[in-house]
């Protein structure tokens, strides 16, 4: 990494080489704290994605890691998580100083990440094929190979950790892979592509080429040679890559938007559903996919329940990120405070009430994109502010008079990805949980995630599924092989009908 004026330049890494962009340019990432330039950084073209997906082919077809034996792909990815465990403390600051997330909480998310990898690395070892019931004098198997080439885009609000899982997978079924990081967001995926190859990973496996969606992100889903795409973004983004793929035959994993509800069930505990509700609501500044952003609680309980977030909510300290008292950072973006901002303004003309927050904190914050942990009550489910994602710190309560209601308002919305459920009856919740229509359900919890756990979406929330085992089958496709044990067939030396299958 070289420096211009004291700020850092980072270039593409392909190949095992840091490369600049083919026609030299670059772009910017600003500190969202306080707007200060962070980084230059390479911005990719179709010429340097090309470039990309041709050194992870020749390193797919040459077998150095599709051929390497599990047990040695084991190895090197242990390797990498030891590592990157090592590193964690520069990655944990830098991660913080581009997404704006307080330190507190990436130490604790990524203090995750060397699991994942572990854990990927023993499937690689472990992980047992099929032998079939084929009929007849055959022994037949089913094996899992990898796919080839495989791109992975990226998304800006939980850089290394959603990287981390859709990458331990592809490397350990044996895949060479492009990633197109979040152009907001690139330096920590450079970092840990460069600690990869530190840990032994072999030249070409793992490529990344920084830039735009539209532009670095497009020419990857469009590359014939490219076997599966695995996105993390947008719903629109979603269907726009999905499209783009579709053209080619190329498989698509899509973890997109989502709306979160957080049941309170009559009876819970309600300073612990508040305690609940406030953390689902406003971790990441309330930027993550699986943010509870609609609190659905008993109309007797909704009182108690509201006063108690407004006090939770008005004691997070808002301040810089870096300063490991802090609780909540600034939004990545002036665009994502926007956005806020103007959700928060329809609320109000909706006919919502903002119960604490709705605004920006100003004195030292007001350089950086702070937006106040917002509450809103009176909230009808036909709302925007109730049915769009916002991706800010902005949460809505509303009431149900009994649970088939409950259920209607969760399920009444088109995303379909995470949802928890807050009551002192694990019976009870776990009947309501299975009447939702989503992906991932939380019981006296939010937020929670393990490497074993198949991660993704129903409805417009996505299509395929992150880690777990499911994950994993999803880098790899079958491949079946018939061995005959006895004499063949010679079908064009009788006229008697042989059974053939
Ligand atoms: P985004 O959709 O803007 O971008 C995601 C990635 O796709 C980026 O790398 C971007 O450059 C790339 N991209 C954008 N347009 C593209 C195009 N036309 N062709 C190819 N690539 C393109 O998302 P974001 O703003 O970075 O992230 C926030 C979104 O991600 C939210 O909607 C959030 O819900 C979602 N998300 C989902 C999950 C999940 O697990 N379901 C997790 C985290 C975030």
């Amino acid at each position: 990494m070289t420096t211009i004026d004291g700020v850092a330049v980072y270039q593409h890494l392909i190949d095992g080489r840091e490369r600049a962009a083919a026609d030299g340019r670059t772009f910017e990432v600003r500190n969202p704290a306080n707007g200060a330039w962070v980084a230059r950084v390479a911005e990719g073209s179709a010429a340097d994605v090309a470039l990309a997906v041709g050194a992870a082919a020749a390193a797919f077809a040459d077998g150095r890691w599709s051929r390497l034996p599990g047990r040695e792909r084991y190895r090197i990815l242990n390797r990498v998580a030891d590592l990157l465990e090592a590193a964690l403390p520069e990655l944990a600051t830098l991660e913080s100083t581009c997404v704006g997330r307080p330190l507190r909480e990436l130490r604790a998310q990524l203090g995750r990440l060397p699991e994942f990898y572990r854990y990927f690395a023993a499937l690689a070892r472990t992980y047992e094929d099929a032998v079939l019931p084929f009929e007849g004098p055959y022994h037949a198997y089913a094996r899992r190979v990898p796919l080839g080439v495989v791109g992975q885009l990226t998304p800006w609000n939980h850089p290394l950790l959603i990287l981390t899982k859709k990458l331990a997978p592809a490397l350990a079924a044996g895949n060479t892979v492009v990633v197109k990081p979040s152009e907001y967001t690139p330096l920590t995926t450079l970092e840990l592509a460069r600690i990869a190859g530190e840990a032994g990973l072999p030249d070409g496996v793992l490529n990344v080429v920084t830039g735009f969606g539209a532009e670095a992100g497009a020419a990857l889903c469009s590359d014939k040679r490219v076997r599966k795409l695995d996105l993390t973004g947008g719903t629109e983004t979603g269907r726009v890559v999905a499209k783009l793929a579709g053209e080619n035959l190329i498989r698509v994993t899509a973890e997109l938007g989502g709306k979160a509800p957080v049941v309170v069930l009559p009876g819970a505990d309600l300073d612990r559903a508040a305690a609940g509700a406030t953390f689902a609501a406003f971790v990441a500044s309330g930027q993550t996919c699986v943010a509870g952003t609609r609190v659905l609680v008993h109309e007797d309980d909704a009182g108690a329940l509201l006063a108690r977030m407004v006090t939770r909510a008005r004691a997070i300290r808002v301040g810089d990120p870096l300063d490991p008292a802090t609780q909540l950072g600034p939004l990545v973006s002036a665009r994502q405070l926007e956005r806020t901002e103007r959700y928060v303004a329809l609320g109000r003309e909706e006919g919502a009430t903002v119960a604490c927050g709705g605004y920006r904190p100003g004195g030292a914050l007001a350089g950086g994109f702070f937006y106040e942990p917002t509450i809103f009550a009176d909230v009808r489910p036909s709302m925007r502010i109730a049915q769009d994602e916002i991706f800010g710190p902005v949460t809505c309560v509303l009431t149900y008079r009994n649970l088939d209601q409950a259920v209607q308002i969760a399920n009444g919305i088109e995303f379909g990805l995470a949802a928890s459920v807050w009551t002192s009856d694990a019976a009870a919740g776990m009947r309501f949980a299975d009447r939702l229509e989503c992906g991932i359900v939380w019981i006296n919890d939010h937020h929670r995630i393990d490497p074993s756990l198949p991660w993704g979406g129903m409805k417009d929330s996505g299509m395929g599924r992150e880690t777990g085992i499911d994950g994993y089958r999803e880098y790899t496709q079958t491949k079946s092989t018939i061995v005959n044990l006895e004499e063949p067939v010679d079908w064009y030396a009788t006229t008697e009908v042989v059974r053939l299958s």
